[in-house]
């Protein structure tokens, strides 16, 4: 199977091109490497010495044997190069990663809300119209993010994007309907993600694009089977207030002898998935693919749910680092309970991986590996929801 990456140098989109390599899919990979670029902004690097895509896949090429066709372009800003990719390769799937992924970057100021709106929208427009442009039928699969959802849920479990609805239009008669959940944003970078569904939904009900949105948790852990195979094949592990995710960021503290710093409460409730589970998800969702004319698929990519304050605690157990309660720089509930329903993915014959497998123990031996990395001043949030 022929797959086109959008977004394949980044944390999930690395990962996924060897997994799917290494399992038989011939990969064509695309990054414009503005994650890289925005280290450069920050001043700030992956905990991971990640090498330059040169020599990832040089290294993947003396490892597996295989090749992976790299292209530097901004899916964003250049249809037309897109667009002669698909036409050219014309592969089965694209997975599309290519978005600005952290909520914090995304409230930092006016310019860096205009460009994840410009950034997000555009990408996943540009792929959509690219596909019914090319006359091809290619199954999209985008990674979107349980934040969609917002986290106020009333006490009922997320549905996998649809929710059924009974409405009493005149006394007496029911009409029932299915509605894509109410999306409820908590930043800027969720509201980009809340208006790609919209854009799924229109260009499926009107072209019939094939698409899959897998509603994504908080991806924690670093390495996969092939990742781990050779330090040039390395994940990248954000730590910094903007990019990293709380789970690592939190091993990462404990390595380096940092208190856990916890957001208000720590009553925030969130779901969790591990970057190994990841890309077997990917795997199932494009050799899985919606049959034409089906609606979009939307699947919760997400293992389990977790307390922040919960897991600080666990952390705490395990390496001894003390717990800090910070001001919560995000403008939210400060305590909420969180259901996900994930059926879809374990018919499909996912084995969950959870924090009870031994894998935290896998990320901390990786944070004190490189914990001479660490620049302790990036560890505090700055970005704030309301300044
Ligand atoms: P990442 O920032 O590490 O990777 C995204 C990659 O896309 C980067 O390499 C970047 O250079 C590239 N990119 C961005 N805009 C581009 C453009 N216009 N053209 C070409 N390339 C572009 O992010 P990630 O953690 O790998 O996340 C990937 C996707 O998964 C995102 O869409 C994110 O919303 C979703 N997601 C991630 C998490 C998580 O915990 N990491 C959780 C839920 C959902």
């Amino acid at each position: 199977m022929k797959v086109i990456i959008l977004g394949a140098d980044g944390f999930c989109g690395w990962p996924t091109t060897l997994h799917l390599s290494a399992h038989g899919c011939d990969v064509v990979m695309v990054d414009n490497l503005s994650r890289r670029n925005i280290d450069n902004e920050l001043e700030v690097r992956s905990l991971t010495p990640i090498s330059f895509m040169g020599e990832r896949i040089a290294a993947w090429r003396e490892i597996s044997g295989r090749c992976l066709a790299y292209h530097n372009f901004d899916v964003a800003k250049n249809y037309k190069r897109l667009l002669s990719l698909i036409e050219q390769e014309k592969p089965e799937a694209i997975v599309h990663f290519a978005e600005q992924r952290s909520a914090p970057y995304s409230m930092k100021s006016p310019r860096h809300k205009r460009y994840t709106v410009d950034n997000n929208l555009n990408a996943t427009n540009n792929v959509l119209c690219a596909i019914v442009e090319s006359g091809l039928d290619v199954h999209l699969v985008h990674l979107g993010t349980m934040g969609v959802y917002g986290y106020g849920t009333a006490g009922m479990q997320i549905p996998e994007g649809y929710l059924p609805v009974k409405l009493e239009v005149a006394p007496g008669v029911l009409v029932e309907k299915e509605i894509l959940y109410p999306p409820d944003p908590g930043s800027i970078y969720h509201m980009t993600k809340t208006q790609d569904a919209l854009l799924f939904y229109y260009y499926n009900k009107n072209d019939g694009v094939r698409v899959t949105d897998l509603h994504q948790g908080i991806v924690w852990g670093t390495q996969t089977a092939e990742t781990a195979v050779d330090e040039r094949l390395i994940n990248r592990f954000d730590y910094d207030g903007d990019y990293g995710t709380v789970l690592n960021r939190f091993l990462m503290q404990a390595a380096v002898g940092h208190h856990l710093t916890v957001h208000g409460t720590g009553g925030q409730t969130r779901a969790f998935i591990h970057i190994q589970d990841t890309v077997r998800c990917i795997e199932l969702a494009i050799r899985n693919p919606p049959l034409s004319g089906d609606r979009v698929n939307i699947l919760n990519q997400q293992t389990e749910t977790h307390q922040v304050r919960a897991l600080a605690e666990k952390v705490r157990q395990i390496t001894g680092a003390e717990i800090a309660f910070v001001k919560n720089p995000r403008v939210e509930a400060s305590e909420n309970a969180l259901q996900v329903a994930n059926d879809k993915f374990l018919s499909l014959g996912l084995n969950p991986i959870t924090l009870d497998d031994g894998l935290l123990t896998e990320v901390t031996e990786i944070a004190m590996k490189y914990r001479h990395r660490v620049d302790l001043s990036k560890i505090p949030c700055t970005s704030l929801w309301r300044p």
